[in-house]
């Protein structure tokens, strides 16, 4: 936090401080883009207002004010900039809504809509960003985590069925249906010789099902064609020996690792590792919703591409991928009672 000691004196210097980082070119117009954009007095809470002049005159208007947070995601917040600053400080140490509110003296209630905001602008602008794409040597794994209907009671009721099993293993692979979503990991693995490779990149999306349906069209648009792409033996990755080069380990016959003949090390392990660090994240959240699940997995996503960061600039990363975001994915979520459906996202 020492990073941000400067800027947490007031919410002038917050304000200030926050702006930089959403236009480090200067401030634009939110609504038209423009340059031609002046200064005015402040709000009460130390936000910068604007008056653009080019809306104005398009608009036939004498002023059109845009603040630092217009069209942002922190638009409609009453949360002070201050407060925000800290928040997202806190947000990447991984914590959960109650640590954060007791560490930046908030509400709990606060703290939770901050956390999916904040999640959901991460989900937004970096989960869903096509551009970004694993290629060299690639492991595909798939994990199952237990989440209810937590915070809807209501939910339960609607589909007029039993609350959902818990402790005993249902037969099959677990679905979403059965309260324990599957979450499909891919993840590059980090390059040894190059001391300055970034982490390993990872990829990770929560799934309604495993079946090869559903998986195929997230690991075409998240996975470059001629990788060297490694899995255990199960069937759902069959159809990746197309597109490419798909080596298989089979963990029913007790084989985790092996070198073959052209010196390639067949193993899922990098993935392994990633499956502990993300439960030890998620058991913080106790009892996690599936209407949520997506957006912590984004966060834990976000937080383990960036780890070769400094915690400052994880902090700039951070504001600077919210700060590309609208916000309208979380708009649109608040209107569905559950996750939204991945065919919105992958075709
Ligand atoms: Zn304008």
């Amino acid at each position: 936090m020492k990073h941000l000691i400067p800027y947490l004196q007031d919410d002038q210097k917050a304000a200030d401080y926050l702006r930089q980082l959403r236009w480090p070119h200067g401030v634009t117009c939110p609504r038209c883009g423009s340059h031609a954009v002046e200064p005015r007095e402040r709000c009460d809470n130390g936000l910068q207002r604007f008056n653009c002049v080019h809306c104005a005159v398009r608009l036939g208007q004498q002023f059109a004010m845009f603040t630092d947070w217009t069209s942002s995601i922190f638009a409609e917040s009453k949360l002070r900039p201050l407060d925000w600053l800290l928040v997202i400080g806190l947000w990447q140490l991984k914590l959960n809504a109650t640590e954060i509110a007791a560490a930046a003296d908030i509400q709990e209630r606060t703290a939770q809509r901050c956390i999916n905001l904040l999640d959901g602008g991460i989900y937004e602008t970096y989960h869903l960003d096509p551009t970004r794409q694993l290629e060299d040597q690639v492991e595909a794994d798939e994990c199952y985590q237990s989440a209810g209907s937590k915070g809807l009671a209501r939910e339960v009721e609607r589909h007029e069925r039993a609350p959902r099993q818990r402790g005993i293993q249902l037969r099959g692979r677990a679905t979403a249906q059965t309260g324990r979503p599957p979450i499909l990991g891919l993840v590059q693995r980090r390059d040894k010789l190059d001391q300055d490779a970034p982490a390993a990149q990872v990829s990770l999306e929560v799934l309604e099902n495993v079946r090869t349906a559903t998986i195929k069209p997230i690991i075409a648009a998240k996975v470059k064609d001629g990788t060297q792409f490694f899995t255990d033996a199960y069937n759902i990755y069959h159809f990746t020996k197309v597109d490419y080069d798909h080596r298989t380990v089979n963990h029913g016959a007790g084989e985790y690792a092996r070198r073959d003949p052209d010196g390639t090390c067949v193993h899922c392990n990098t993935m392994e590792g990633i499956w502990s660090g993300l439960r030890n994240f998620l058991d913080r959240f106790k009892g996690i919703s599936q209407r949520f699940l997506h957006l912590r997995v984004a966060r834990y996503e976000f937080l383990h591409n960036y780890k070769h960061l400094s915690w400052g600039q994880t902090f700039e990363a951070t504001l600077q991928c919210v700060f590309s975001t609208t916000g309208d994915y979380l708009r649109r979520m608040a209107h569905q009672h559950r996750r939204m459906p991945l065919t919105l996202c992958y075709r």
